[in-house]
């Protein structure tokens, strides 16, 4: 066939195509909190795309949505520079995939970087919270990892967000990193109060966190029954610096930040799967909505010396569950994928 540059053009043609399709999605996704094809599509699209860069490296450019995080951020809200890079997550999709990920983190520490923490993946949307001397002073979402949307006002209307940080050693400035969501009942209930007045309702607890928080006008964000729990920090200036992702948390839990409860340390490969398999089988058993597990090296001078790839840190992996059925056929089906 006929090729440019030794890539045949039908691979650039896909390319081009499924590059397309993916800012698209990631523009309703992202930025209208409104998306048209189901995540296990997106997702698809996603592998085939770097397939096509595995197969065909030269098609593997800065601007590829394989290489960024999110989307560009709307007008709607002021642009606020995050302190620190708010990262994706690389994901594994089964045991040899996370095995490999293991593997990859031992040879490039050059040491066991045991152990891991693992922690259940929260399907929210990620928020920035920084602190100046305890005080909240902004809040915002992670955009395309550079810039995010401000919703500092949005956020103070968040009862699990402390507007002061409490205890000892508070850092005179720090950027908290978690995750925003709606829990599973709550979002049913908004859903039936929205058809009854009229109003469309929201794909997934999700897109309903997401909507909510990214609101004109922050009294309908305090209408809403959000909640948020902490997964890292970014910038941690002027206190003792913890040592590891399971000290941030204890840190973190102790001025006042909500933490969860269900994360676990684990020594090996051995328990990682184990934590995995527990969670496939008890998946609805939070009261949020979660995708998957996710897996974290637990020694911050590892993760420092394992460092990040252009969108996603190499000291942890994101477990994806397959898809739930039921939602992602629905939303198939209305748009005649
Ligand atoms: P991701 O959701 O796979 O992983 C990164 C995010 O996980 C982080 O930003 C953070 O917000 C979140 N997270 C939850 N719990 C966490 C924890 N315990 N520790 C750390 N992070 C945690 O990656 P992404 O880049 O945010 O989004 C890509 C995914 O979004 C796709 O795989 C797809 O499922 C979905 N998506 C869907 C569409 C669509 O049109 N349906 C479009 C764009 C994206």
């Amino acid at each position: 066939g006929v090729e440019v540059e030794g890539v045949p053009v039908t691979a650039l043609e896909r390319h081009a195509e499924l590059s397309e399709l993916v800012e698209e999605a990631n523009w309703r996704y992202y930025v209208l909190d409104s998306p048209t094809v189901s995540d296990a599509q997106y997702d698809g699209w996603m592998r085939e795309l770097r397939a096509l860069e595995e197969e065909h490296p030269s098609l593997r450019t800065p601007d590829s949505p394989t290489q960024k995080v999110g989307a560009p951020i709307s007008t709607e809200f002021a642009p606020v520079a995050h302190l620190s890079r708010m990262e994706s997550l690389d994901n594994a999709f089964n045991a040899d995939d996370l095995a490999s990920w293991q593997a990859r983190a031992e040879r490039l520490a050059e040491q066991d970087p045991g152990p891991y923490l693992c922690e259940l993946k929260i399907d929210g949307l990620a928020i920035s919270l920084v602190y100046e001397k305890g005080r909240l002073v902004r809040g915002a979402t992670r955009g395309d990892g550079r810039v995010g949307d401000d919703v500092t006002a949005n956020v103070r209307t968040i009862a699990d967000i402390p507007q002061r940080l409490t205890g000892d050693d508070v850092p005179d400035l720090v950027e908290v990193r978690g995750e925003v969501y709606m829990p599973v009942a709550e979002f049913a209930e908004l859903n039936e109060q929205l058809v009854a007045a009229g109003k469309p309702p929201f794909a997934n607890p999700r897109n309903s966190a997401a909507g909510s928080l990214r609101q004109k006008d922050p009294r309908i964000t305090a209408q809403r029954p959000l909640r948020m729990i902490v997964h890292g920090i970014g910038v941690w200036e002027g206190a003792v610096r913890p040592r590891a992702q399971s000290e941030i948390y204890d840190r973190l839990r102790a001025f006042g930040l909500p933490v969860s409860d269900l994360y676990r340390l684990v020594d090996d490969l051995d328990g990682i799967n184990g934590y995995v398999e527990h969670y496939r089988e008890h998946r609805h058993d939070p009261a949020y909505e979660i995708d998957g597990v996710v897996v974290k090296v637990d020694r911050i001078d590892l993760q420092r010396n394992l460092g990040s790839t252009s969108r996603a840190p190499r000291w942890a992996i994101a477990y994806k569950y397959p898809p739930e059925e039921v939602n992602t056929k629905l939303l198939d089906i209305q748009v005649g994928v």
